[in-house]
């Protein structure tokens, strides 16, 4: 029964991975959609663009970009956004992240890009985004005492989870040094050993000769 048990819980996981992951690729699938409908729609205004300043060409005429071609700038500039909203998502879904500095796909959880060895700010807990809103927001006076213990408890959570990550900073930095420490000892071991060797190959040579 023991052994039915366990084989029916494992088809479960995986059946819960399955799904998971079919749903991740769904949602991959659906940004990937959005953002090339996006990008045509970026495409069609460099077209529009392009035609306004051939015309004004063809009537030899200066272009003033500033303001005939500004609607269809600060278009491109809302999709662009939104694109970049879009791959930020599809990124989060691989556990992945852009480096802030080159752009490179880097893991979520790299301190330092692999690429180009920019430092990577840590994202805020989201506790204080809502925190920020909840402060904003206009409440009536009977619910300013319920207010005012949410806010309570959000801080408390945006502390100790900035706590944690500090924590774990600390703990990070211990591994790296004691690495390096690891890392130095077994250089010198190595060290150690090819002098050994060396000496006792010089040995053996002038033992040779003596033979001969
Ligand atoms: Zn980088």
């Amino acid at each position: 029964m023991e052994f039915l048990d366990k084989i029916s819980k494992k088809a479960t996981q995986a059946c819960k991975a399955t799904a998971d992951k079919t749903g991740k690729i769904a949602k991959e699938t659906k940004l990937k959609l959005k953002m090339g409908d996006l990008k045509c729609q970026i495409n069609e205004l460099y077209e529009q663009i392009g035609k306004k300043v051939y015309e004004q060409h063809a009537r030899e005429q200066e272009i003033d970009i500033k303001k005939e071609l500004e609607e269809e700038c600060t278009k491109i500039d809302v999709l662009s956004d939104e694109i970049e909203q879009l791959l930020k998502q599809c990124l989060e879904l691989k556990n992945k992240k852009q480096c802030e500095s080159c752009h490179y796909q880097i893991e979520k959880e790299d301190r330092f890009c692999p690429n180009c060895g920019a430092k990577q700010t840590k994202e805020q807990p989201k506790e204080v985004e809502i925190l920020q809103d909840l402060r904003e927001a206009d409440v009536k006076e009977e619910k300013e005492e319920e207010k005012q213990f949410v806010e309570q408890k959000l801080e408390d959570k945006i502390e100790e989870k900035l706590e944690d990550e500090e924590q774990q900073d600390r703990k990070n930095q211990e591994d790296e040094e004691g690495e390096y420490e690891e890392n130095l000892k077994k250089t010198v071991e190595i060290e150690s050993n090819i002098e050994e060797y060396e000496e006792e190959n010089d040995n053996s040579n002038e033992e040779n000769k003596e033979d001969e």
